[in-house]
Order: C-alpha cells, then sequence, then structure tokens
C-alpha cells in the first residue's frame, strides 16, 4: 500500500518552505486524497511564528479547503507547543501537540534546534549530564495532557534527536526507558493518537523514526493508536521515511495505522 496522507506538515507561515498552496499541488501531483496543515503555533518564547501569522495561516488553509473542494480534502490542523498558553480548542479540524522547550526557574529553553544548542542547554542547567535533560523532557511531556484537549502526541521521544550525532545519554539505558515508559502511562487514553513522526530521519539527523523501537513496543501492549507522520517542512517530502516507519512499526506488532477522514479518524491496514 502507497501512504498517501500526512497531517503534520508545516508551510511558509511558520518554517516550512513551500506555502500551503504549493503543497496542495504536490499533495495532489502524489495522488493523496486529503492533506493536513500542522503550523507551529505562536509563543512567546520563539520566533517561529506569530499571532499575526497563525491568523493568516488559517484564513489561507480555510481559502483552500474551498478553493480544492471537489479534488482534495484540507484538513486545518494546528501544532500546539506545551507553554504557549494559546486556546486551541475550537477552530481547527486536529490538534497535534507537542514539547519543543523546557521549563527551568521559570526560563524556556528550546531544544528541537542545532546540536550546539542542546550542547549548551545539557551543559549550562544539567551540569553535562545527559540523562537529567531526559528526564526533564519527559517529565514535561507527561504534563501535556493538562494543558488541554488534543488529537495526536507530536514526536514523542524527539528527545533522542542529536543522539546519533552525539551520544548525549545512552539509549540502551534502562533509565532512559523508564522516564519514557512514565510519560507514556501518564497520556495513555488522555490523547487518543501519536505519531510515528519521521522528520529527524528525513532530515538525515536520525536513522530511525521517533519513538524508538522498546517505546513502541510498549505503545502496541498499552493499545495505543499510531498514525504515520513525516513533519515535513519540505513540499517534497510529504511521505519521506514512510517505508521504514512501517517496517518499525510492523515489527512493533502494528498491523494497522490511522488516516483522517472528513468523518473522523480510521484504521487502514499497515501494509
Ligand atoms: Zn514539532
Ligand atoms: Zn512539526
Amino acid at each position: 500500500m502507497k501512504y498517501t496522507q500526512n497531517l503534520h506538515t508545516h508551510t511558509s507561515f511558520c518554517d516550512g518552505k513551500h506555502t500551503p498552496e504549493e503543497i496542495v499541488q504536490k499533495a495532489l501531483a502524489q495522488g493523496f486524497t486529503e492533506i493536513g496543515f500542522s503550523g507551529h503555533i505562536h509563543t512567546t518564547y520563539s520566533k517561529v511564528c506569530s499571532a499575526e501569522k497563525t491568523e493568516a495561516y488559517r484564513r489561507e488553509v480555510r481559502r483552500l479547503k474551498e478553493a480544492y473542494r471537489d479534488r482534495i480534502d484540507i484538513f486545518l490542523g494546528i501544532e500546539y507547543d506545551m507553554y504557549c498558553g494559546v486556546d486551541v480548542s475550537s477552530g481547527y479540524d486536529y490538534v497535534i501537540a507537542g514539547v519543543h522547550a523546557l521549563k527551568i526557574d521559570g526560563k524556556y529553553y528550546p531544544f528541537h534546534r542545532a546540536l550546539d544548542v542542546v550542547e549548551k542547554l545539557v551543559d549550562e542547567q544539567f551540569g553535562g549530564d545527559g540523562m537529567a535533560y531526559v528526564k526533564c523532557y519527559y517529565e514535561t511531556m507527561a504534563k501535556l495532557p493538562e494543558e488541554g484537549k488534543f488529537d495526536i502526541v507530536a514526536h514523542f521521544d524527539s528527545v533522542t534527536r542529536h543522539v546519533e550525532m552525539k551520544p548525549l545519554f545512552d539509549m540502551e539505558s534502562k533509565e532512559y526507558l523508564d522516564a519514557a515508559f512514565t510519560a507514556l502511562h501518564a497520556i495513555a487514553g488522555k490523547i487518543p493518537f501519536f505519531e510515528v513522526n519521521t522528520g529527524a530521519l528525513a532530515r538525515g539527523f536520525r536513522t530511525a523514526p521517533y519513538p524508538a523501537l522498546p517505546i513502541l513496543k510498549e505503545m502496541k501492549r498499552l493499545g495505543l493508536n499510531l498514525i504515520l507522520a513525516s513533519d515535513a517542512h519540505d513540499g517534497d517530502a510529504l511521505t519521506a521515511g514512510f517505508d521504514p516507519a512501517v517496517a518499525l512499526m510492523r515489527e512493533a506488532g502494528y498491523r494497522e495505522t490511522y488516516v483522517l477522514k472528513k468523518s473522523g479518524f480510521e484504521a487502514v491496514p499497515l501494509e
């Protein structure tokens, strides 16, 4: 089966390369019957988006929804950011929620960017202890459901983004998995879908998607539902990394994934 849907898509309204309309065109060219946009919400601690840009993004996606209604179903989503404090409870077809910054002593530290930013964060805020950084990330993730009602957990395990470039902590350790599982158990049942996110894989930071296989196996054991998402910042990467992601999902025991249709989320076989 060819996977022809992506719900985690960024545009030039935040940090993506292409306009929403260019992406719709690219999705159509690949035979998509739906495409979902998930622009980054504006926050006080990041310049990726602004309240004005969020509004303009919403207007443009709504315009495209109408303009292309006979050719493709366009969903207006948003990527909510822990600590942004913006009400996203209405006005969106779905909400992806994730953590892009850690809050330490009242200050926000984005950790999703370049390796040198993360190294500085680990050195200065965690005394060089990478595992303390991991624990802070997962303690933050665990609190995500308290922030609102969301549909999809964004890139659970994205704390491993730089680990193949620099071993900031040991991914084989029990400590790391214990932290991940504790967060997973806190979120399970409160947010219905988790992403298998190929963003870092597609951009060459990682050789595997998030989350790691042992976490996927625990998700399967808990009966949690997955969606495939490329976290595309480039309209030519809408399904980048989906093949290895499907292989990993199957290895974890999954035989289905979910897609969004006009009527809601629907299971499709993982082939
Ligand atoms: Zn994200
Ligand atoms: Zn994203």
